[in-house]
């Protein structure tokens, strides 16, 4: 008899090893990272800090799959990502990771029910699975009575609160959020903490950010400086 074995749990989430990020092309040409080694492990809450340019987008965007380095390699759930072609990286984008957008990058034309159910629908899950889980989702981020409203009727707050329902969807393992409250007055970032404590032990987090409320829940403080990683935050 074959006795069925559980995967062991990979203790590594993300591995960055001499990752470096250029933009654009000849005398135009940006080094976005120079080099960068990182190691993050299942369950840690890492807030990522550092200056307007420092690369904090650029690394969020590698480690989410969304962008490609131009050197070094990155793995993150043992994958190696700059190997795989687009629709490998959307499909492990859709299991694994939840991304809010600085710019929070909801679909205008789509209420704000119809945006958080729109990565399970991707994913193909059950109907009566994804109006559940929808309903849930808006519980959670607190709009509930809101949920037939299009995006152009709500206010930062409440677009960001429905970028997190949308980046939850799918249940991921990793979370990833740039610069959730900076565009929030100090009350509405709040109800974005509260969120993200949530989250904390549940899910393996990674915030580009500069708030203190973030960054005293962190387990660690990875400070980026011209692209590379100045500290770690291990004492
Ligand atoms: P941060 O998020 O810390 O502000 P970014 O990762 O957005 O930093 O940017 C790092 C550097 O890369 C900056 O100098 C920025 O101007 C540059 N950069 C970012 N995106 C692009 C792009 N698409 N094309 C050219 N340069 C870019
Ligand atoms: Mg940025």
């Amino acid at each position: 008899m074959v006795r069925e074995m559980a995967q062991p749990k990979p203790d590594l989430v993300v591995t960055a090893s001499s990752i470096r990020k250029e933009y654009g092309i000849d005398g135009l040409r940006v080094e976005a990272l120079g080099g960068l080694d990182l190691k993050i492990r299942e369950g840690e809450f890492v807030s990522i800090c550092g200056p307007s340019g420092a690369g904090k987008t650029t690394l969020l965007n590698i480690i989410g799959g969304l962008d490609k380095p131009s050197d070094g390699e990155i793995v993150v759930f043992r994958h190696d990502l700059a190997k795989y072609d687009e629709d490998f990286l959307a499909a492990f984008r859709c299991n694994y990771v939840g991304y809010v957008f600085q710019l929070y990058n909801l679909i205008s034309t789509l209420t704000l029910v119809e945006n958080v159910m729109f990565p399970m629908q991707v994913a193909g899950w059950p109907d009566e699975r994804i109006m559940e889980r929808s309903g849930e989702l808006l519980e959670l981020v607190g709009l509930t009575d809101r949920s037939d409203h299009f995006p152009a009727q709500l206010s930062g707050g409440e677009l960001q609160r429905t970028a997190f329902a949308r980046a939850l969807a799918n249940n991921p393992p990793l979370f990833l959020a740039d610069e959730p409250t900076a565009n929030l007055d100090l009350d509405t970032g709040l109800k974005i903490i509260r969120i993200l404590e949530t989250l904390k032990d549940e899910k393996t987090v990674i915030v580009a950010t500069h708030d203190g409320r973030i960054i005293d829940l962190s387990d660690r403080i990875l400070n980026l400086k011209d692209g590379r990683i100045a500290s770690h935050g291990y004492e």
